[in-house]
């Protein structure tokens, strides 16, 4: 969600600005803004729109000659979207970026204007900037300091004072990092935005501050220096290119099988090394968004064959609820980014409750993975389209494992679905390589105003997804059932040529949902079958290769994303950067 790069350096600090948050535009905002600094004064520029605005903007206007900077991409959470509630927001000489949100900004700032202080915005941040400004009386770390006690909500923050040539970093709850070059220094929310000048870098706890200037950095809390350690990032410069492909949407979908094959090695090299969920009586799945509908997949697998009580719940309503842990729980918390703040919340509630704790990631150093008792990683690489794809399919590959090696089949059976196993990401290039046919199928329903998706059992977890990614980048309305709950209410909206998309993987209960089918098609449905097996009797019907139970879902999904691409495709969406959205929502 939303983005900061800083720079202090030899090089132009503007365009490693700009350049470092067109990196960062794939996770969603709505407005940009810039500022340069030099020994004695700070320059500001921002604008509403997409970078390119900003870039426009710049290029009118005569800029300080500078070495140091910080920007900004904001996805509004307090404050319209307006020129002057982006950033950067600067109150006197104090000059920050802000991600995250402040709670209590509305009783800081009655108590900061009581102190005389006028604000030009409607927005959390300004208040911070009012509050370092409050508290600064010569010593800037202290002013911070006290700043930051007083804040309640999450902030990653790159701060510049006028007339100093320093930059202050300083976060909680909102990833920040520092980028190391030669003689030059970065901050940067995610690691992309500086990636093509440095893969060094150090990661900020909570509440540390970093001051950085031309040729120094130090990390301190609570006034004492703190020893940090240097990594390395192996994320490559060249991941965050199209490819040739026209979206990353599609590169990412693309991409699939040969990150399935790279998740699943390790652990069809040795099983073993997946945790034993077998000595819990109870499993709590918690997410947000798609990675949520992962975890209803898992649900379905993990009480299916490994006969183990799952619990599915969304990470927002999870952190507030009265919930009833005993100590043969286990918290399975998926995040892609391993920074979704909701997640984070549900993740340490468990712990406070000294619940065990499993995490499915895809980022190493995020929150998530260093706090989690244990981790699995996905081995997604980096995914830039705002609508998860790869990422979605490893988390259903890693929780498919996890039910694999928990269910009690015997060691025949075992050996047989872990050679299955072995075909899959071959399978996964087949399903992939028949867009001709969904670009058939989407032809005739991407003037729809409404779809629906139904499915019984793992079947309906599947069409949760399937919905969600239509309504995420095509803005196509449409809604997931079970299959047999439609007529409990909804089948009213099924009219002459409504699209419903219908899931038949759970060939048990086939009949029951090929019954509800027949109830829609009769009451005039567009009826489209995506399925293990060949039917005749409706409008399309699309044949997915049969695998084992555990792994079907990864062969569906695909189908149903590129369906969904070429939806959105046809109606003109901007399908990386879907409207309003956020890759990775480090807000509440
Ligand atoms: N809460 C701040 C605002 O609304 C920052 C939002 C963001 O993270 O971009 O301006």
């Amino acid at each position: 969600m939303c983005g900061i790069v800083g720079y202090i350096g030899s090089r132009n600090p503007k365009s490693v600005l700009i350049e470092g948050l067109k990196k960062l535009e794939y996770r969603g905002y709505d407005s940009a803004g810039m500022a340069l600094a030099n020994q004695e004064e700070i320059q500001v520029i921002k604008s509403v729109g997409p970078v390119l605005n900003l870039e426009k903007k710049i290029e009118t206007i005569p800029l300080l000659n500078s070495h140091l900077g910080i920007a900004h991409t904001r996805w509004a959470t307090h404050g319209e979207v307006s020129e002057k509630n982006a950033h950067p927001h600067k109150v006197e000489k104090i000059c920050l970026v802000h991600n995250g949100i402040i709670e209590n900004a509305e009783e800081l700032r009655e108590q900061l204007k009581k102190e005389g202080i006028s604000f030009q915005s409607t927005t959390d941040t300004e208040v911070i900037a009012a509050l370092i400004h409050y508290y600064n009386e010569g010593n800037v770390e202290e002013a911070i300091e006290k700043a930051i006690s007083r804040l309640k909500g999450s902030y990653a923050l790159a701060i510049m004072i006028e007339g100093m040539e320093n930059l202050y970093a300083v976060r909680k709850d909102s990833p920040l990092i520092l980028g190391i070059g030669e003689k030059e220094y970065f901050v940067a929310s995610d690691i992309v935005a500086i990636i093509q000048y440095t893969n060094q870098y150090i990661l900020l706890e909570d509440d540390e501050i970093a001051k950085v200037t031309l040729h120094s950095m130090e990390v301190k809390k609570d006034g004492i220096i703190v020893e940090k350690k240097i990594l390395t990032t192996d994320l490559l410069k060249e991941e965050n290119n199209k490819n040739g492909y026209e979206h990353f949407m599609l590169k990412e979908m693309m991409e699939e099988p040969i990150v399935l094959e790279r998740t699943l090695k390790p652990f069809l090299e040795d099983i073993s090394i997946l945790p034993n969920l077998k000595k819990y009586e109870e499993i709590h799945i918690v997410a947000c968004g798609s990675a949520m509908y992962a975890g209803m997949i898992g649900k379905s697998l993990l009480e299916e064959k490994a006969h183990i009580r799952v619990v599915c719940e969304y990470a927002s309503e999870y952190r507030y609820k009265t919930i009833q842990y005993d100590r043969k729980t286990l918290v399975i918390l998926i995040s892609q980014s391993g920074e979704t703040a909701d997640t984070i919340a549900a993740m340490r509630k468990a712990k406070e409750n000294q619940i065990d704790t499993l995490a499915i990631v895809n980022v190493k150093t995020s929150t998530i993975a260093r706090e989690a008792d244990q981790s699995l990683f996905i081995e997604a690489g980096s995914e830039v389209a705002v609508a998860t794809t790869k990422a979605y399919i490893l988390q259903v590959a890693i929780l498919a494992l996890l039910a694999y090696d928990s269910a009690p089949c015997n060691e025949k059976e075992k050996a047989e679905i872990l050679s299955e196993i072995k075909t899959l990401p071959t399978l996964l290039k087949e399903v992939l390589a028949r867009r001709e046919e969904y670009h058939r199928i989407a032809k005739e329903i991407y003037k729809k105003e409404h779809l629906f998706f139904i499915g019984r059992k793992i079947d309906y977890a599947i069409s949760l997804e399937g919905s969600l990614k239509l309504k995420e980048i095509s803005y196509m309305h449409s809604e997931a059932y079970p299959a047999g709950e439609l007529k409990h209410g909804t089948i009213s909206l099924i009219e002459k040529d409504t699209p419903v998309i219908a899931i038949v993987t759970e060939e048990d209960i086939l009949e029951k949902t090929i019954s509800n089918i027949e109830e829609v098609k009769s009451r005039g449905a567009k009826v489209i079958v995506v399925g293990t097996q060949k039917q005749c009797n409706y409008d399309y019907s699309i044949t997915v290769p049969k695998i084992n139970f555990f792994f079907q879902p990864i062969l569906v999904v695909p189908v149903l994303q590129l369906l969904a691409y070429e939806v959105a495709k046809m109606r003109g969406c901007d399908i990386d950067k879907p409207k309003n959205l956020a890759k990775s929502v480090t807000v509440e």
